[in-house]
């Protein structure tokens, strides 16, 4: 259960990049490198499009996709991702599916409904998972309370309900955030704040004051030198893993392991050839005991697969996951092909990061 800590079970861990047995050589990396642009739905994360570079490698696609603001070590990180799929083994499944979650944005409580109609939810209602933005810019608590309420309404008392702030609350804003929505029965906080020292503080303040809302530590994971801080520093009941910052799916095993905490798997921003990295994760981790954040195909108006890895019933299984990793389509990566100019900058920062691996 989220708030117990199994402790001593931590181990060190360097926060470099990791030590990959395999490091295909660049000239090989480079000619299976294939640049696409791919137009999303919604503006995300200030972005319409979303540039990928899918690798084929001798074990099968990856996909190498890093934020063009990161910096080579963490595109390095990502690189690691890719070998370890395109090149290498991913650690075995220990469950075939994996249930997933609907996001509600922070939209007006009366859009709820509709969005939620979008997702093709379990048909157990106790099974059903949605993650509900919160604390958007330009908003009050109030339109966060009647959101979430909604949510509940729309989906019923057994669904799970869990809310994202992307680290945008102070201390002071998410105790009175989490004590005014905990009567919704939140299943957990995701980043309700940004700075580790924030969560470990906010976690005694509700356990003070009695309320009963679990912090779950996200970018304090993916994108901090230290991924182990947080569980060190006590300052989270759960940790969101993504499977390219982490690099790699054997390696975001070893952290979760090293945090002794449970997981809930996630994506960025992939196509389908990343998602199903992020389902062979969710699949191989010991313990799995929320829905996870990988029904993110939606966000992008096109894919690299005819059929893109969406989650049916709220369920994403590693059959399908395999299947869309075989599936990349030429055509595709022909008409999304980036410009010269993009595939050009793309190819040197492959250039660099292979160097870092
Ligand atoms: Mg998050």
């Amino acid at each position: 259960m989220p708030g117990t800590r199994q402790g001593g079970r931590r181990r060190s861990y360097a926060p470099d990049v990791p030590p990959s047995p395999l490091r295909p050589h660049l000239s090989d990396l480079l000619a299976a490198a294939h640049v696409v642009t791919l137009p999303m739905r919604l503006r995300f994360r200030g972005v319409t499009e979303r540039e990928a570079v899918l690798i084929q490698g001798p074990r099968g696609w990856a996909e190498w996709a890093p934020f063009p603001e990161y910096d080579d070590r963490d595109a390095a990180r990502w690189l690691a991702a890719a070998v370890e799929l395109g090149w290498g083994e991913v650690p075995p499944p220990v469950r075939a599916e994996v249930g997933v979650n609907a996001t509600v944005p922070a939209l007006a409580a009366a859009r709820v409904e509709s969005v939620l109609a979008r997702y093709d939810l379990a048909a157990d209602p106790a099974r059903r998972t949605a993650k509900v933005k919160v604390a958007e810019k330009g908003q009050v608590l109030a339109d966060d309370v009647a959101r979430v309420t909604e949510v509940r309404r729309v989906l019923g008392p057994l669904a799970r309900i869990r809310v994202d702030a992307n680290g945008a609350w102070s201390v002071d804003e998410a105790v009175e955030a989490l004590t005014a929505l905990a009567p919704l029965h939140l299943e957990y906080a995701e980043q309700p704040c940004t700075a580790v020292e924030e969560l470990a503080e906010l976690r005694v303040r509700l356990a003070r004051a009695g309320v009963d809302v679990p912090v779950a530590a996200d970018e304090s994971i993916r994108r901090a030198e230290d991924p182990l801080r947080v569980a060190r520093e006590h300052a989270a009941d759960l940790v969101v893993v993504k499977v390219a910052p982490l690099g790699g799916v054997a390696r975001a095993l070893e952290i979760v392991d090293a945090c002794g905490l449970p997981a809930v798997v996630s994506s960025a921003l992939d196509t389908s050839v990343g998602l199903a990295a992020g389902v062979r994760l969710a699949a191989a981790l010991p313990q799995l005991d929320h829905d996870c954040g990988l029904g993110t195909a939606a966000l992008l108006a096109a894919d690299v697969v005819p059929d893109p890895l969406l989650p049916l019933a709220g369920t994403l299984t590693t059959d399908r996951a395999d299947a869309a990793r075989q599936a990349v389509d030429p055509g595709r990566l022909t008409a999304y092909r980036s410009s010269a100019e993009r595939e050009a900058w793309w190819r040197q920062r492959l250039t660099r990061a292979h160097a870092l691996l």
